[in-house]
């Protein structure tokens, strides 16, 4: 999500290199697949310089370079740099019923992804050792295929920045559990641990409906509650000490209900996933299912279920409240949705955009677009290894083939 500048930064040759080799790195990342040209023509670096460049990351064996196909223009076509596949982080995402666990290459592909259903709410050990069990199961694979980055955590809760201690995760019922430390010693992996809305601000920003948006607002509804995170000039805000972003919070109702944080009627009581389930008689374990679900009852030639009908009504009058002071305060030209409160938008657009243009101010109101998350089940995912690859993004050099070990 963050470009660095290409050239100036550090203050010797080996800090312009390294900085230059991670601009190098992020571009073919983001994008998937870029030429020398581009690459040449983004950076203002010159040709021989990217060359170089290219060479090293190759010889990393971050990136392959391939030959490119026909080319229409004059010339000898440029090469092609793409990450390797074969580069890949481990995800993670513990929720209330389950922990998903995926294997995402550098590209942003996901190439694995185990959900493991819990019968109650994970304990920290028990997700240590179902995480420990899937990764035991994929090591013969990973051995053989992969080279493993490290590990990243989607966290429904607060996470310290600093440590990835998790604070609290209210609804897991974690409190100060430094989990981060707990799955490094068991998997012998670096883990970055995160707000899973963090996590997955950053995978929608760079390969989701955020591309190209500096100024975007994320909200994210999970089994769990509602988070988020808002990007100013393409830059995630974190606050002091990581924790900024919590709209689930935000008043919307002010006879509400009793929110676990102590006030009343915060958007995530009111608005909840389990409700949407409930009313159209899906349990919790039925969650991907709500979609196709919830479209085809409000698809019906008759219309959908009234008692369906006034919760969606309902939520979404909630949902476009909290909205209306996040646009007003921050003057965002994207809100995106993601996870079932995209749902919610996919369902009723009309009435969330007229719910907000309706109540926001004239300057606000003619700048701002919604978008729904386009990552679907793989944004956590996604997000989560997002987590894993940044150091190794930031600074491609400092990590050496010895150092990137399979687990
Ligand atoms: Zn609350």
């Amino acid at each position: 999500m963050e470009q660095t500048r290409p050239g100036q930064r550090g203050n010797n040759l080996d800090d312009v290199r390294r900085n230059n080799l991670a601009i190098v790195l992020g571009l073919a990342h983001v994008r998937g697949r870029v030429s020398r040209a581009e690459v040449t023509k983004m950076t203002g670096l010159n040709r021989s310089t990217v060359g170089g460049l290219v060479a090293e990351l190759v010889e990393l064996g971050l990136v392959d370079e391939r030959e490119p196909g026909a080319s229409s223009h004059a010339g000898r076509p440029s090469a092609i740099i793409v990450p390797r596949e074969d580069i890949v982080a481990i995800a993670v995402n513990p929720e209330v019923d389950a922990v998903t666990i995926g294997l995402v290459s550098l590209s942003g592909q996901v190439l694995k992804r185990i959900r493991y259903d819990t019968a109650r709410v994970p304990t920290p050990d028990e997700v240590v050792n179902i995480v420990g069990a899937v990764v035991a199961g994929m090591r013969g694979e990973l051995d053989s295929s992969y080279r493993t980055v490290g590990v990243g955590v989607a966290v429904p809760g607060l996470v310290r920045g600093t440590d990835g201690e998790v604070v609290v995760a209210p609804h897991l019922d974690w409190h100060n559990v430094p989990f981060s430390a707990m799955l490094g010693d068991a998997l012998g992996l670096p883990v970055v641990s995160a707000n899973d809305a963090s996590a997955a601000i950053s995978a929608e920003s760079t390969f989701g409906s955020g591309r190209g948006a500096r100024q975007h607002i994320y909200l994210n509804g999970g089994a769990s509650g509602i988070g988020g995170g808002i990007v100013i000039n393409n830059e995630l805000y974190r606050g002091l000490s990581g924790f900024a972003g919590e709209f689930g919070h935000t008043l919307v109702n002010s006879a509400g209900m009793l929110c676990h944080c102590g006030a009343h009627g915060c958007l995530e009581t009111e608005v909840r996933q389990s409700a949407l389930l409930a009313a159209v008689g899906l349990d919790a374990a039925e969650s991907e299912q709500l979609e196709s679900v919830l479209l085809a009852e409000f698809a019906r030639q008759e219309g959908a279920e009234p008692a369906v009908l006034e919760l969606v009504t309902r939520q979404v009058g909630f949902l476009a409240e909290a909205l209306r002071g996040t646009v007003n305060i921050f003057n965002p030209e994207l809100v995106i949705l993601g996870g079932f409160l995209g749902l919610l938008y996919a369902v009723a657009p009309k009435l969330l955009e007229s719910g907000v243009r309706g109540r926001v101010l004239m300057g606000p109101r003619e700048d701002v677009r919604f978008a729904r998350a386009e990552l679907g089940l793989d944004l956590l995912m996604i997000g989560a290894a997002q987590l894993a690859f940044a150091p190794l993004l930031a600074d491609p050099a400092s990590i050496t083939k010895s150092r990137l070990k399979a687990s």
